[in-house]
């Protein structure tokens, strides 16, 4: 990714990393409008991709990617999942391809369906029912999964719609295929969207029903939403905008400056000689302890595996929103692999994730890649706590 970055900064493209919250295409030009800055465009490609749907049962968070999935093509096949008995969640055609789908790997799949009926095609429906590795619950209500004594994801706790009878069915996993939203909602009412909020394209093309404004990617499909298909429609795109700006006379060539040298984030190492508390960002476990013990401020702290992407994506999020609080906040970032001391004592469970620090507690702990606003917004609501808070308590959790 930071190869095909660099590739595309050095033909021009300005990249930011941030969250859009408005766009306008009734009028011309148009307007892109993020939290850092408002840009004017003679053409768009959005591909802002589809969130999976969630049951949000209680449980969901603490098992997420730890026995609960909504990807059963990308999950399947973990360790985690292999000859083990698991659960598919949903009756339409998502729900009973996950199930066959997951018959390669699972020793039986349970199909967990709310109607009496499945909703998937004729075909699909005989797939599952003629399988003898798919047993399919009829009238069946997820409610919550339940954890063994070593922390792990054990059971489904269901319940039967027509008795009101509530059981444990036991299982390894639990996947869901309840459908996808397509996070189309900037564009709600100034494009075409079908009836499930996907943005509708021209068959064969990229374009949508307002000239310019072009689509790729899974936010307009519903049907295969994988990594290739999001690329290739991506090349429509952007081969379809340029052919439509030179079609207008609205093509300007930008040739930028080259690209400066990407800046090293001044990071502190991780051996005693180097620390010193006065810089903002740190790296490594002595200076996690360190900061622990010694910060006035609020300490953020990026846990990150070298093979994980998300992490790759979060990296330069997370250092300019932790730049704009420069004094008021202390961060340092943690290689799992080289410090699995550190993670295994903050029971970090995968990457990325973020855990705030304050007076030696961890007050919150974010998993994944979240908006760059959310982080802001906790810096900001807790950056001054630390001055006016409690004396520090002398035991330590790290
Ligand atoms: C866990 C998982 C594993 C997968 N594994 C595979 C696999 O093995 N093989 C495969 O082919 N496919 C896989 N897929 C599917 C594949 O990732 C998607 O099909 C593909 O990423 C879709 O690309 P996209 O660019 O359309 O959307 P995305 O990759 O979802 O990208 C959309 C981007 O838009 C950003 N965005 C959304 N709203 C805004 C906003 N308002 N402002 C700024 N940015 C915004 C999002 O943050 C995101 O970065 C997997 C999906 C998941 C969830």
């Amino acid at each position: 990714m930071d190869r095909m970055r660099c590739q595309a900064e050095r033909w021009g493209a300005e990249l930011f990393q941030e969250d859009v919250e408005f766009v306008d295409v009734t009028s011309r030009p148009f307007t892109v409008q993020s939290c850092d800055r408002k840009v004017s465009c003679n053409s768009i490609i959005v591909a802002t991709g589809a969130t999976a749907k969630r049951l949000n049962l209680p449980r969901e968070e603490e098992f997420w990617s730890r026995g609960i999935s909504a990807c059963a093509i990308c999950d399947g096949a973990s360790p985690l999942f292999k000859g083990q008995v698991l659960a598919v969640v949903g009756g339409g055609d998502t729900a009973t391809e996950e199930a066959i789908y997951l018959t390669k790997y699972a020793s039986h799949v349970h199909l967990l369906v709310r109607k009496d009926q499945l909703r998937a095609s004729r075909a699909m429906q005989d797939r599952v029912l003629d399988n003898p590795n798919v047993t399919v619950h009829f009238n069946t209500e997820t409610v919550d999964v339940v954890s063994n004594t070593k922390g792990q994801l054990s059971g489904i706790l269901i319940r039967r719609l027509d008795t009101g009878e509530e059981s444990v069915l036991e299982a390894k996993g639990l996947f869901y295929g309840i459908g996808h939203s397509p996070n189309s909602q900037l564009l709600e009412g100034q494009v075409d969207l079908d009836d499930t909020g996907y943005i509708l394209a021209q068959e064969g093309t990229a374009k949508t029903s307002t000239e310019g404004v072009f689509v790729a990617g899974d936010v307009q499909d519903h049907e295969w939403r994988q990594a290739v298909t999001a690329a290739g429609s991506g090349c429509v795109a952007a081969l379809s905008v340029e052919r439509y700006l030179v079609n207008n006379n609205l093509l300007v060539e930008f040739h930028q400056p080259h690209p400066e040298e990407v800046k090293e984030e001044v990071t502190q190492g991780d051996g005693k000689e180097g620390f010193d508390i006065t810089l903002t960002k740190h790296k490594g476990q002595y200076a996690v302890r360190k900061l622990y013990h010694e910060s006035p401020r609020l300490i953020c702290v990026l846990y990150t595996a070298p093979t994980c992407g998300p992490c790759r994506t979060l990296k330069p999020i997370l250092n300019k929103v932790i730049d704009e609080f420069e004094q008021n906040v202390h961060y340092a970032e943690i290689d799992i692999e080289e410090d699995a001391e550190i993670a295994e004592a903050a029971n970090i469970m995968g990457t990325p994730c973020v855990q705030f620090f304050k007076h030696k507690e961890m007050i919150r702990s974010l998993s994944g890649v979240k908006m760059k606003k959310e982080y802001r917004e906790f810096i900001e609501a807790n950056k001054n706590i630390l001055n006016s808070g409690p004396p520090l308590p002398s035991g330590f959790i790290i």
